[in-house]
């Protein structure tokens, strides 16, 4: 017992040296408790789907739940309806009956915990449940393959409080081509998925960006007639050559067309030395397993020979800071990825809890409680109510 509490000293004294602690002043907390925070992608639904859990109270796993939620001031998660890429479960029901399941348990949330949850269809509801202290589940669908080319689909989810849809995942479906995917099938959108761009406009269904190729991401911007939302993004300028991010020139296109990017917290997605740790670990992991070695076996091995290397709070406000900069305080959001990359999460930002030390970050960067307002949830918003007025006139 002595010895196990002696290592135990020794491990804290060891991680303190290298992780910084992050505390917010009494400003950013209240700065996070008392404006609209948004976050447009965390990946409860599928989490409790593969290992249910009642994330109404505190959790032990995870990164959600409504103690830590309330405590980091988050009013409004998009929930994302996310649908694994797989072209042998598209088109055959299966998407289409998990997206369904997935928004059952998003409802079940709700109302097995009404005095804390409510399902958010509208701004409306948004801004009349943070006034009555509700915290709004939103949703948002992450892999269009649902759809199955049918625009009774589109219409179908709308119904059932889906707001956004991520056209495709990390393979290229029948909507569009993705970034992931080496395969560029359509050269960007699929006929079908140039008019269900036009479609969605038409219902209020935000058309979200992140995840597709480059040349998908042109051609909606030109469709398009509303601003879109990159609901879970970063910056290609820290990536270098890592397509799933965003460069300058299609920021610049962004800002055109009105929208935001809400940055992407993974550590993968904030800095290229953790984003270079996971190809590397995949190259020799290929090579392993094909030599027979068992994958879990080896990735234990491996993190224990290389340790990863997170990414920080300040890289993150790197990223935020650059959209600032390049087109402007209106364009960019919160879209951290909780629960769906996970134990890439950058020190000082490790769940729900620690958005106020995104606001410290943000105040020491010498951002104004203006500026801050809108990164928190004010650009989400105001691009949310823009297809809501669109689709009004149809
Ligand atoms: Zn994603």
């Amino acid at each position: 017992m002595k010895l196990s509490s002696a290592l135990c000293v020794l491990a804290l004294a060891v991680s303190s040296v290298h992780a910084k602690e992050y505390t917010a002043s009494e400003r950013a907390i209240r700065l996070a408790q008392e404006n609209l925070l948004i976050d447009t992608h965390i990946d409860v639904p599928y989490r409790i789907n593969e290992k249910w859990d009642d994330v109404s109270k505190a959790t032990k796993g995870g990164d959600f739940d409504y103690p830590r939620a309330m405590k980091g001031g988050l009013n409004a998660p998009f929930m994302s309806i996310y649908i694994p890429a797989n072209l042998e479960f598209e088109g055959k029901g299966e998407s289409y009956q998990l997206a369904n399941q997935l928004i059952d348990g998003m409802e079940a949330l709700a109302q097995r915990a009404p005095h804390k949850f409510a399902m958010a269809y509208s701004t409306q509801d948004i801004e009349a449940q943070f006034d009555k202290g509700l915290m709004s589940i939103a949703m948002g669908m992450e892999n269009g393959s649902p759809i199955e080319g049918d625009l009774g689909n589109l219409k179908h989810f709308f119904d059932r409080g889906v707001r956004y849809i991520t056209l495709a995942h990390s393979q290229s479906n029948h909507i569009s081509d993705s970034s992931y995917d080496v395969r560029r099938k359509w050269k960007g959108l699929s006929p079908f998925g140039k008019q269900l761009v036009v479609e969605m406009n038409k219902i209020g269904m935000l058309i979200d960006v992140s995840h597709i190729s480059d040349a998908a991401f042109y051609q909606v911007m030109e469709i398009s007639k509303v601003p879109v939302i990159a609901s879970h993004s970063s910056l290609r300028k820290y990536t270098p050559g890592f397509e799933r991010n965003m460069d300058d020139d299609m920021l610049l296109a962004l800002k055109k067309n009105g929208g935001v990017i809400q940055i992407n917290f993974g550590s993968s997605f904030v800095t290229n030395s953790s984003r270079s740790w996971y190809d590397k670990r995949s190259a020799e992991e290929k090579e392993a397993t094909s030599r027979g070695a068992n994958k879990t076996d080896f990735r234990a091995a491996y993190i224990a020979r290389n340790p990863f290397p997170f990414a920080t709070l300040e890289q993150v406000l790197d990223h935020i800071d650059h959209v600032v900069k390049l087109i402007g305080i209106e364009h960019v959001g919160i879209g951290s990825d909780y629960d769906g990359v996970g134990d890439s999460l950058p020190t000082g930002l490790k769940d729900v809890s620690t958005y106020p030390n995104l606001v410290q970050g943000l105040l020491d960067r010498g951002y104004s409680e203006k500026d801050i307002k809108l990164i928190l949830g004010g650009n989400t918003l105001r691009v949310w109510k823009h297809a809501e007025a669109y689709a009004a006139k149809f």
